[in-house]
């Protein structure tokens, strides 16, 4: 916060875990920062957790995503704001599979899978077929900016996958859905398996915590639950906690808890 008052800076760059830690306890709409560029872990793309941000913060939020072992910087969205462009084409290649059987998925519009790149220039020990446990949905169609290459959203991370009843299910889609229920709600959520592995049995339960002063009014985690089961296909137990009990991070969040 004090570089932002001294440096007055036009853009940002952290991850959306410490963007929003930062517009949660200190009003930044009239700072200078005009661009928020978020990285790190999923969520930016998030459309309801970034209308937060880009409330909280009064600036456009952008995504960029890297993976160390391969390049820090691969993906960046352009000025739509749709999705981020593969920007190191030519020098990685991009796969999809699907993280359960490995089996290779064709890179076409809406597919989803979990990304997979190659070294395609590295002289010194190339990484081929390098599991990003990303789980990433792709957009090919042309984007008005111009450039060609293929476009991504994070889903979520494949290590935080659980499948209740066949159904496929990220803590981070959850976390969207519930955030639609603002002003009600904060934001912040926590699943809790009660089982270890990733198959779950239904009701799955989740920790929802309520925005600052809401109190309980009996019928919310009733309706949250439904909207999750209509959205992702899943049964849940949704507990409503008070403001401020779920942990925030400084860092990158932990969304699931066993
Ligand atoms: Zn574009």
């Amino acid at each position: 916060m004090k570089a932002v008052e001294l440096l007055r800076p036009e853009a940002v760059v952290l991850t959306p875990s410490y963007a929003a830690y930062l517009a949660e306890n200190f009003d930044l709409r009239e700072a200078s920062v005009e661009r928020v560029l978020v990285a790190g872990e999923p969520g930016g793309g998030e459309p309801a957790f970034r209308a937060k941000l880009e409330d909280g913060w009064g600036a456009r939020v952008f995504e960029a995503m890297g993976i160390g072992d391969i390049g820090v910087s691969l993906f960046g969205e352009c000025e739509e704001q749709d999705g981020m462009h593969l920007g190191a084409r030519g020098f990685v290649h991009a796969e999809l599979i699907d993280p359960e059987t490995g089996d290779a998925l064709p890179v076409e519009d809406a597919a989803s899978g979990e990304l997979v790149l190659t070294h395609l220039q590295h002289r010194a020990a190339p990484l081929l077929r390098f599991r990003t446990r990303d789980h990433v949905q792709v957009r090919t169609s042309p984007c008005p900016c111009g450039r060609t290459a293929p476009r991504l959203r994070c889903i979520g991370r494949t290590d935080d996958m659980l499948i209740v009843r066949g159904v496929n299910v990220f803590p981070s889609a959850i976390r969207e859905v519930v955030s639609a229920f603002a002003p009600d709600v904060s934001g912040h959520i926590l699943v809790k398996p009660e089982t270890p592995g990733v198959k779950q049995e239904p009701p799955l339960p989740v920790s929802v915590e309520l925005a600052r002063g809401v109190t309980d009014d009996g019928a919310l985690a009733d309706a949250i639950s439904e909207r999750l089961r209509d959205a992702l296909v899943v049964r849940t137990r949704v507990e409503l906690v008070p403001w401020g009990s779920l942990r925030r991070s400084e860092y990158k969040s932990t969304l699931v808890e066993r």
